[in-house]
């Protein structure tokens, strides 16, 4: 099999920098982010997008615009980063951690219903490694509780699900930029939203609320900066141009990944339902060996770099970080005890992906004792 061949951008890359660079020092900001703002709303399908610094940022800037703030409690799987759950903190609100179905990956629906108090404002469900869970499962739990939905789709760009992208199915769908994304910047992120509302409100909120929603005065409440740097916003709009083709690749690299390992022993993929258009962000193995998280960080150490043996990923809720109360989420802890989810780039060859398909199946068989 061979991996399709990456166009280049719009403009050679490097023109597009010198003639932003003559345009700096713009107190302004320039036109360059609000430029990449439309290009992102057209190629989500989204009324609008706003750019900010970093897909935590984007989190950050959507909470705040849906309302949250001290003391509300806030619905988020066990089963993600800690990224997703900093933004809370930082607005005194309540994490709530949910735990996930471990054959689906989706929300644990049942428990979050055990979950929710007379606080509950909001839900946050994770696209982790790309994979969606159920849009109407979701959007009916939200409104039955009327909770908001702020979607972390950092993984999921390129996602669909019924037809819905990943991101445009909550009050707001944040993403980030960051290298290791499928569509990335360097650093960066964004929110995506059908609310107007929650658009001006994030457009204040990453600028320290100098150009405020209608009807509000500037710098009448205190915010923060989280603008998105120039250069940062041209080097996204440049792969935003052949997202569709980063996003076919990421595809391409894990199906011949996956079809190198369908002999190994003690590994099966673990494939979406027929519903979900995955980006395949992260070829998904579930290991059915001995001591499997020691398997994967021992993956880890021969150069195949995978979520649970290089980022040592647990479930949020038993970190130390957050009090221990009530159950533990025994579904993200069964998912991330079993899952190798093996992190690529675009520049993984099929001779990288061969290697890792080399290492993974010779040490799966070696590992049984
Ligand atoms: C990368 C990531 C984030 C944070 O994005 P940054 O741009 O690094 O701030 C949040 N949630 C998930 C699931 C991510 O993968």
């Amino acid at each position: 099999m061979t991996l399709p061949s990456l166009p280049g951008g719009r403009q050679p890359f490097g023109v597009m920098l010198a003639e932003l660079l003559g345009q700096m020092p713009d107190p302004s900001g320039g036109p360059m982010a609000e430029h990449l703002e439309c290009e992102l709303a057209e190629a989500f399908g989204a009324p609008h997008a706003v750019a900010v610094a970093s897909g935590t940022a984007a989190l950050h800037a959507a909470l705040s615009a849906c309302g949250i703030g001290p003391g509300d409690e806030v619905l988020v799987p066990a089963l993600t980063v800690v990224m997703t759950v900093a933004p809370l903190n930082a607005l005194g609100a309540i994490p709530v951690f949910v735990d996930s179905d471990p054959a689906s990956l989706d929300l644990d629906y049942d428990d979050a219903a055990r979950k929710v108090t007379p606080r509950t404002r909001a839900i946050m469900p994770v696209h982790l490694w790309g994979r969606m869970g159920d849009p109407t499962a979701l959007t009916a739990f939200a409104s039955e509780h009327g909770l908001a939905v702020v979607e972390d789709a950092a993984q999921a760009a390129g996602t669909r699900r019924d037809t819905l992208r990943a991101g445009t199915v909550g009050s707001a769908g944040c993403f980030s930029l960051k290298d290791g994304k499928i569509l990335w910047s360097g650093e960066g992120g964004f929110l995506l939203t059908a609310r107007p509302d929650i658009a001006e409100h994030a457009r204040a909120f990453r600028s320290h609320w100098q150009t405020p929603p209608p009807g509000e005065a500037p710098l009448s409440r205190l915010a923060t900066n989280s603008r998105l740097a120039a250069p940062l916003a041209a080097i996204a709009r440049v792969n935003l141009d052949r997202l569709a083709a980063l996003v076919e690749r990421r595809r391409a690299q894990t199906r011949h990944l996956l079809h190198a390992l369908e002999q190994a022993p003690g590994l099966t993929a673990c494939a979406p339902t027929a519903r979900e258009e995955w980006n395949a962000f992260a070829p998904l193995l579930r290991l059915s060996l001995p001591r499997p998280r020691a398997f994967a960080e021992h993956l880890a150490q021969l150069g195949v770099p995978n979520s649970t043996g290089s980022f040592r990923l647990i479930p949020c809720d038993a970190r130390s970080l957050f009090p221990h109360s009530g159950k533990p989420c025994r579904g993200a802890a069964e998912v991330l005890e079993h899952m190798l989810a093996v992190i690529l780039t675009e520049h993984d060859t099929e001779t990288t992906l061969d290697r890792y398909a080399a290492v993974i199946t010779r040490e799966a068989a070696a590992w049984t004792h």
